[in-house]
């Protein structure tokens, strides 16, 4: 018998579970991966995203070829087709005689749509279509809450989510135990990569920001993290600190295997290493979100998960797209935010502290709908996925689950002060700043006349005036969620 793989968002041959699944049902077996015009299209020419699944695949392509030479199979690889995957699949799986094709589950809107309707394609020649868990530990209802509905509380969860877990869920998909069954591709379809320019990409600064990729990228971040995962906790807070892994790029794409991740934290976190414990708790609140969005459909179709909250009067007008203009550009005037908006602009990347920072200050300070921010963030994040981007958007507004209470507005300026200290994340985002002293580089606006002077700076011309004035935001807001606290 012979089977399609089918990778999306798993992008790894070690320890990947539909690849293995295929491998262990059927002898012959061949791996491929779409570059989905129905995806790429809405992309903007330069996508760091697509340069590092492009760069992902090459590697995952030597890796299959080497997979296949170690049963002294030649010609063993990945198939890569440019088109419609709704279309290039079940068309691929026939030419190849497929009896079937397996998936990793995605269990977003869009690829669930996607999915059935590939599903359907597949039926009409009579082949199959297989999807199993692999991008999260626990999925769907795998964890519930004791009268078997599913949790919107985190702690909870987080709980039973420990009390299931055991070795069997931690293990990994020993893929090379049937990698015999690793079919040479047909030579017809023995092509390279499709290169950037093949796709209508150009190149990003994705090399030149040193970001890695591919199994090899991710497998270095992790070690490179194992050194410093006891200290976590303590360093995890602070930009200018290298505390976290770096590695959502790669659990996007499934360049790591969560279940990988979720072992080495968990054996630590029982020889009592805290920073374990709490990297742990992050890798469940991914978890966490994803069965949200399976869950309740309602927050994958721009909802908001406390449906209340949707009262809500945002600043739709003219002066609101003023703010978001600014934000976007990281020219609030409040250096932290600009510094962190910077950071996204030029790298893909936001430290988490900061994506909280961000959030809040939109809707909280600028009375922006963060539907707005959410879209901002999807496009711009190399990391960008869903069910975290939608959570952590709704965390900040106060409209998800387990969220922030509506009263609780950051104040961008202690935040500042708290977790840039010496604004040396600022300074390096913000260098029109950097001659700033340390007590005043978090309000530039405050500084004295001669010390603005000495360091060039000219609040509104060099660097702006902050756009809204903290306190009176503060006000705002509260007005604006008192439609909340009346229903409910
Ligand atoms: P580490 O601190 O090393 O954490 C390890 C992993 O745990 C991360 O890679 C991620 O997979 C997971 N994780 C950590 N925090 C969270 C969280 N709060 N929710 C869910 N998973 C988490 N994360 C994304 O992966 N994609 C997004 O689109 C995304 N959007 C966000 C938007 C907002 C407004 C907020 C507040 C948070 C968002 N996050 C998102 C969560 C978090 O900020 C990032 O996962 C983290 O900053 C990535 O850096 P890291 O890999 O170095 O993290």
């Amino acid at each position: 018998s012979s089977g399609l793989v089918w990778l999306r968002r798993d992008l790894r041959a070690h320890d990947n579970a539909a690849l293995y699944q295929a491998l262990k049902h059927c002898r012959q077996v061949h791996v491929a991966f779409v570059f989905d015009t129905a995806i790429l299209d809405a992309l903007p020419r330069a996508d760091r995203r697509v340069e590092f699944i492009r760069e992902s695949l090459e590697e995952l392509d030597q890796r299959l070829a080497e997979l296949g030479q170690s049963h002294n199979t030649q010609g063993c690889g990945l198939i890569v087709r440019h088109g419609v995957a709704e279309h290039e699949i079940p068309k691929l799986a026939h030419q190849l005689g497929a009896l079937a094709v397996f998936a990793s589950h995605d269990d977003e809107p869009h690829a669930q749509l996607r999915d059935n309707h590939v599903r359907g394609h597949l039926a009409d020649h009579g082949i199959a279509f297989h999807t199993c868990k692999d991008h999260v530990v626990f999925e769907r209802q795998e964890v519930m809450t004791l009268s078997g509905t599913a949790f919107s509380v985190f702690t909870p969860y987080k709980n039973a989510w420990l009390r299931k877990v055991n070795d069997f869920y931690l293990k990994a998909y020993p893929v090379e135990r049937y990698a015999q069954h690793l079919a040479p591709r047909p030579p017809a379809l023995r092509q390279p990569v499709p290169t950037l320019q093949d796709l209508d990409f150009e190149s990003t600064n994705l090399q030149a920001l040193r970001i890695p990729t591919g199994e090899s990228g991710a497998q270095g971040l992790l070690a490179d993290f194992l050194h410093r995962i006891d200290e976590y906790g303590h360093r995890r807070d602070f930009p200018a600190v290298k505390g976290p892994s770096y590695l959502s790029v790669h659990l996007r794409f499934g360049t790591v295997s969560i279940r990988q991740l979720a072992r080495e934290a968990h054996a630590r976190m029982q020889s009592g290493s805290e920073g374990a414990a709490v990297w742990l708790s992050e890798l469940i609140w991914r978890d966490f979100y994803v069965q949200v969005l399976a869950n309740f459909a309602h927050v994958g179709q721009g909802e908001s998960f406390k449906r209340d909250y949707d009262a809500i009067h945002w600043d739709h007008g003219p002066h609101g797209h003023k703010l978001f203009e600014a934000w976007c550009a990281g020219r609030t005037g409040y250096p932290l935010v600009d510094a962190a908006m910077r950071q996204l602009n030029q790298t893909g990347y936001m430290h988490n502290r900061l994506r909280m920072v961000v959030a809040s200050f939109l809707c909280k300070d600028l009375g922006v709908d963060w539907r707005w921010g959410e879209k901002y963030f999807a496009t711009h994040l190399n990391d960008f996925d869903l069910s975290a981007n939608n959570g952590g958007w709704q965390w900040a507004s106060s409209s998800g689950c387990d969220a922030q209470p509506y009263f609780r507005i950051f104040n961008p300026i202690s935040q500042s002060e708290k977790f840039d200290t010496e604004g040396k994340f600022i300074r390096r985002y913000v260098p029109e700043l950097a001659a700033l002293s340390g007590k005043s580089i978090h309000a530039p606006w405050l500084a004295g006349e001669l010390e603005l002077q000495a360091a060039g700076i000219e609040i509104g011309k060099t660097y702006p005036a902050p756009v809204v004035d903290h306190a009176e935001a503060r006000e705002k807001t509260l007005a604006r969620y008192a439609v909340v606290k009346k229903k409910a």
